[in-house]
């Protein structure tokens, strides 16, 4: 099969570039996916959205199918190990009539609405959607070929003007076109669960940075049984982590949720291995990778999806200014493509491992160092605006 744009991915970051490229019917597009093993395949995680990833996913058509599970951030507070300093961060920092600092979705909803925007642009004819396809080959390309080939474990094969590798961090297209990346372990898992409290979240997140590695809590909408919901996020070292997860987040979980717990019935904790991955290049010859392929952070800052939708933002506003890839000048598309993105990607991933390196060490004038900047910060309302502001990606809502 021939087309012009192959979108190698059907996860979010897929699901939300092919919502933006496909209405219109400009240019003929493809969207590859492995078959579905699991039932909405929720993984227990919620994740947190910023402003400009809400706009995103509305241009794309996400948004809509999410609605029902969308929860609001109003208030993050963050906790520095032991000090009895805690920074707090409210949406009214934004402005009185500020919506939220940002949202959470449940990872299986967003997924669910990732297959059903497919699904949907499919039957409009939009665009072509083969969710049975393995990709296991891309055999390398040069810039004089009109062409790149997919081939999947069936022995079909895709030809395209351009692939849009949004296939995940241990991305295949990165690989066969031997992009190489900057790649590191942080010797810990995060381990994501489920828990419902007593007491109302209020909307609030916590992260909290403990000298084994944070603990995040992200509210959740509440169950139809007006059950309270939060997910856990909780870093630990697998060598040393021999408590139950149960008993850790009685401890852990802050007193004024209540009594804590996991939830019942909700899916069983998952461990994600920590590590940071970034691209040396975001393209090769008719190929460019977004999202995961290109970069994976650690989840600390939750900014990884956020950082892969801006990537389909770029490059989906880049193509619709050209001819939807059908001309030949892809590979200046390709050049601005990488220029576009390199800066925002670069320092987003440089703060995180930073922040992760900063709150995770135990050295005692560090310690110091970065508890005189939670108190500076907490006694600034103008330094709180500006750095919700670059968290939340309101400054570009904004603009
Ligand atoms: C614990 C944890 C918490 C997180 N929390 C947040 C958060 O709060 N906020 C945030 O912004 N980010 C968060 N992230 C990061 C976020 O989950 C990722 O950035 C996001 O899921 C990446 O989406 P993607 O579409 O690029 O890749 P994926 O979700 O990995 O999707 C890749 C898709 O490609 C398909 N695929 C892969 N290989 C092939 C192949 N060979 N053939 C065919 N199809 C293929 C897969 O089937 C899949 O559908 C978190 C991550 C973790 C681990």
């Amino acid at each position: 099969m021939r087309c012009d744009i192959a979108i190698l991915g059907g996860g979010p970051a897929g699901a939300c570039i092919a919502g933006l490229l496909a209405p219109g019917g400009r240019c003929r597009i493809v969207v590859l996916d492995r078959p579905v093993k699991t039932d909405g395949k929720d993984d227990g995680r919620a994740l947190a959205l910023t402003h400009g990833s809400k706009q995103i996913l509305k241009k794309a058509g996400l948004w809509a199918h999410l609605k029902p599970e969308v929860c609001p951030i109003h208030r993050v507070r963050v906790f520095d190990g032991t000090s009895s300093c805690a920074l707090t961060l409210d949406r009214e920092d934004l402005g009185k009539s500020a919506e939220a600092l940002g949202w959470t979705v449940p990872a299986g909803t967003l997924l669910c609405a990732a297959r059903t925007c497919l699904e949907n642009l499919a039957a409009q004819n939009a665009l072509t959607y083969l969710n049975d396809f393995d990709a296991q080959d891309m055999p390398a390309c040069t810039d004089d070929e009109s062409v790149r080939r997919i081939g999947a474990a069936d022995g079909r094969t895709i030809e395209a003007a351009l692939v849009i590798a949004a296939d995940g961090r241990n991305s295949l297209a990165r690989r066969k076109a031997l992009i190489p990346a900057r790649k590191w372990t942080y010797g810990r898992e995060a381990v994501v669960a489920r828990i419902t409290h007593t007491a109302p979240h209020n909307f609030t997140a916590i992260e909290h940075f403990r000298a084994s590695g944070p603990l995040a809590v992200l509210p959740m909408t509440d169950a139809k049984d007006g059950t309270h919901r939060s997910t856990v996020v909780l870093t630990i070292d697998p060598r040393k982590n021999k408590v139950p997860l149960d008993r850790q987040i009685r401890a852990l979980v802050p007193d004024f949720y209540g009594d804590a717990h996991l939830l019942p019935g909700a899916p069983p904790p998952i461990s994600w291995p920590l590590g940071h991955l970034h691209a040396y290049r975001y393209t090769a010859p008719r190929l460019a990778l977004i999202a995961d392929a290109a970069h994976g952070l650690h989840p600390a800052a939750a900014q990884g999806l956020n950082l892969g939708l801006r990537d389909a933002a770029t490059l989906a506003e880049l193509l619709l200014s050209d001819d939807g890839g059908q001309r030949n000048d892809v590979l200046q598309i390709l050049k601005a493509y990488d220029r576009a993105r390199r800066a925002d990607n670069t320092l987003t991933a440089g703060a995180t491992d930073s922040l992760v390196r900063i709150f995770g060490t135990g050295s005692p004038l560090v310690r110091l160092a970065r508890r005189a900047g939670l108190r500076l910060l907490a006694a600034s309302p103008a330094a709180r605006r500006h750095l919700i502001r670059r968290a939340t990606g309101a400054m570009s809502q904004k603009r």
